[in-house]
């Protein structure tokens, strides 16, 4: 059932996941469009998600935002941001110390290459105590090899040390890589296409916004006519073979980069697997250590022989 309803406000508005936004010109959504969209949402009783664009917006497009529930996106280059509920990095360069400690309240996401992650890792150790909420979005997954595996093992033991210390010290930080898979009792991955859907400046329903960067003729209906999603049950969890046995409960899932890699929307790469199972495996050496300071006591996330599901098919 549809939950949310994610609001591409411009062309140019801040990308918060895998994909890429490239465009540089500007297309701010039309106030008919926004109203439509907002009506829609009511209708289908939707949490809007409102992703910004850099720029002020008309004041029309403020006050026809503020009238419904919504959670606003921006980047951590916008000069408004000061009334964002989600920080967004575009990189680890845009990551410092001086935006950490402005934004202690939000939920922040960093992006972040592989090559960035060690510096990013440094960031979040430096920083002890400052971060809230965490996600950290890897934007080059596809390209992950052997040796890229190893160093992203290496990042998850490095950050788990910090935020071991930290619930030592009493603090109760969230990291999405670390500390999803110890509260989670099911899987909670994007879920896009099934949870959630987005509406383009175009007045396009789309996928996610990746699938609106990417080919703007991928659309999945329209605020004129409704949406109209292809084979919807390709999107559900029951319709994944490998994810729906899987245990990795907090791997995002993307269906985006699923279509990418594999050419279906329900089968996920090797390279996706293998770092949401790093993730969990960290998560579980996160758990069993803080046990002994009082933490997790009735959780048990059980020891797995594998790092990609596939290698156990003939098992399931
Ligand atoms: S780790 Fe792989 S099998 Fe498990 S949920 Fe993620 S994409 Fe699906």
């Amino acid at each position: 059932m549809l939950k949310y309803l994610v609001i591409l406000l411009d062309d140019t508005a801040v990308s918060y996941c895998h994909y890429e936004n490239t465009k540089t010109e500007k297309r701010l959504i039309s106030l008919d469009d926004l109203k439509a969209g907002v009506l829609f949402a009511m209708k289908h009783n939707l949490t809007i998600q409102f992703v910004y664009p850099d720029y002020e917006l008309p004041a029309p497009h403020k006050e026809a935002i503020e009238t419904i529930d919504h959670i606003k996106m921006m980047s951590s280059e916008n000069s408004q941001n000061s009334d964002a509920d989600v920080i967004i990095f575009q990189s680890d360069k845009s990551f410092t110390r001086e935006k950490i400690d402005k934004n202690r309240e939000k939920i922040l996401v960093v992006k972040s290459s592989k090559k960035a992650l060690s510096g990013i890792g440094k960031i979040i150790s430096e920083n002890d105590g400052k971060i809230t909420r965490l996600n950290l979005v890897l934007t080059d997954i596809e390209t992950f090899t052997e040796e890229d595996f190893a160093a992203y093992k290496q990042f998850l033991e490095k950050i788990r040390e910090t935020v071991e210390k930290q619930y030592r010290n009493g603090q109760i930080p969230q990291i999405n890589l670390l500390t999803d898979r110890i509260l989670l009792e099911k899987m909670n991955n994007c879920n896009a296409g099934v949870e959630n859907i987005t509406l383009a400046p175009n007045g396009k329903f789309y996928i996610c916004p990746a699938f609106y960067f990417e080919n703007e003729e991928d659309n999945i209906g329209a605020l004129s006519s409704g949406t109209d999603i292809k084979n919807p049950q390709l999107y559900r969890l029951e319709y994944a073979p490998l994810c729906r046995r899987c245990d990795a409960f907090q791997c995002r899932r993307c269906v985006w980069l699923n279509r990418k890699t594999t050419l279906e929307v329900n089968t996920p790469s090797h390279e996706q697997c293998v770092t949401a199972h790093l993730e969990r495996n960290a998560s579980e050496k996160l758990c069993n250590d803080l046990k002994s300071a009082g933490y997790f006591s009735d959780k048990e996330i059980k020891s797995v022989d594998y790092l990609d599901p596939f290698e156990t098919i003939e098992k399931f």
